[in-house]
């Protein structure tokens, strides 16, 4: 039975869209959206379902992952009813709906609470990590007045409550977007194809390549290594490397006072990436170059700068350790870093950063749809 939310529409403006009830069914949205296609109408088809309160059909279907924020849709709406910002919210909004603990949905919906728990999961993972160094001076001193055992063990148990509800979105996700999928009608194509297709997509971002490459767009002569596609490219494969570099660094347990061992090589060029790619992302906010850069929520603006500070003050490490400075800011710095690093960990299942994992799966469901 197809339930309706009379409140879903209001439910949505707390998410970041301002007024998609102004959108008047014309359809120009769709037309200039260079990722729609036989199978998937949006952004139209889904302003609608916002609009008639079809809230379980928004988070069945793989639309919202599938639009990557480019804005050309907003530009060309004569309503003003901004559809690309309307994609952005209802992706927030499945964030939060997927999420068990409730914490996403607080924090999207609050700005001044969302501050406060990134602030206090930042104080509190700074005394975590010196439970993990308990022999340092810091540490011996910090601990004779606070309780090592509590902190320690309350650490494990919110990083473990972040990986219970990283895979509890997934999987729910998972079974939502095959539920429907089930529905549709015809033959899917295999299951390897469609893998296939969305590594394909995963790694050259080809789809988003195409909303860069439209005549009219704002990006279409510029070089590429300007163009949106290629800024979340870097900071995507950034990010990926350094994930990468940190795993190969406490596996192999590489010395620390080099900076020309292979996974500090790694690591040193995937934090190229990543901070070219999130200084040019803050750039474009700052400077509001298009309509997709146009209104940043602090969500987003929290996200950037994590990623922006991770890289800067892991090269302000590399070259400490280059020079061999053993100085307490750099041990400052270092305590820094790893708590922002983890900080970016931890809001992983409850950030703008779970499209990591959604986007790959509603592409999974929509290449599948390909053949019905
Ligand atoms: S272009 Fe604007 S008014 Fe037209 S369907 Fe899209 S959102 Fe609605
Ligand atoms: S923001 Fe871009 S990709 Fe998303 S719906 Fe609009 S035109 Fe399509």
């Amino acid at each position: 039975m197809t339930k309706i939310d009379p409140y879903f529409a209001d439910e949505l403006k707390k998410y970041g869209t301002d007024d998609f009830t102004a959108c008047f069914n014309c359809g120009n949205c769709t037309a200039v959206c260079s990722l729609t296609d036989k199978s998937v109408f949006f952004p139209r088809m889904m302003i609608r379902m916002g609009m008639l309160g079809l809230k379980d059909e928004i988070l069945s279907q793989p639309e919202p992952w599938l639009c990557y924020a480019c804005g050309d849709c907003s530009e060309t709406c004569p309503r003003q009813a901004d559809p690309g910002q309307f994609m952005a919210a209802i992706r927030r909004y499945s964030v939060a709906a997927m999420e068990p603990t409730g914490i996403t949905k607080m924090m999207f919906k609050n700005n001044p609470l969302f501050l406060l728990i990134t602030l206090i999961i930042a104080g509190f993972l700074g005394f975590f990590l010196l439970t993990l160094k308990p022999e340092t001076n810091y540490a011996r001193w910090l601990f004779a007045y606070l309780p090592f055992g509590t902190i320690h063990d309350l650490g494990l148990i919110v990083f473990g409550i972040t990986g219970i509800s990283a895979a509890w979105g997934v999987v729910k996700m998972f079974l939502k977007l095959k539920k429907a999928a089930g529905k549709a009608p015809g033959k899917a194509i295999p299951v390897s194809q469609a893998i296939n297709q969305v590594i394909r997509e995963v790694t050259v971002l080809k789809r988003y390549q195409s909303c860069d490459k439209e005549a009219d767009s704002h990006w279409h002569a510029k070089s590429f290594s300007l163009k949106p596609w290629f800024i979340h490219w870097s900071i995507m494969w950034g990010f990926i490397g350094l994930l990468a570099a940190t795993t190969l660094n406490f596996l192999l347990k590489d010395p620390e006072t080099t900076v020309w061992w292979p996974s500090r090589i790694l690591g040193s060029l995937a934090g190229i990436l990543m901070v070219y790619g999130s200084t040019l992302a803050i750039w474009y906010r700052l400077k509001k170059v298009t309509k997709a850069y146009d209104e940043t929520k602090l969500a987003d603006w929290m996200f950037l700068l994590f990623l922006w500070v991770a890289g800067v003050t892991g090269f302000w490490l590399e070259i400490a350790v280059f020079l061999n400075a053993d100085m307490l800011a750099n041990h400052l710095v270092f305590l820094f870093h790893t708590v922002i690093s983890m900080e970016l960990v931890l809001l992983f299942a409850f950030s703008k950063f779970a499209h990591a994992f959604y986007r790959p799966l509603a592409l999974y469901f929509y290449y599948r749809r390909q053949s019905a």
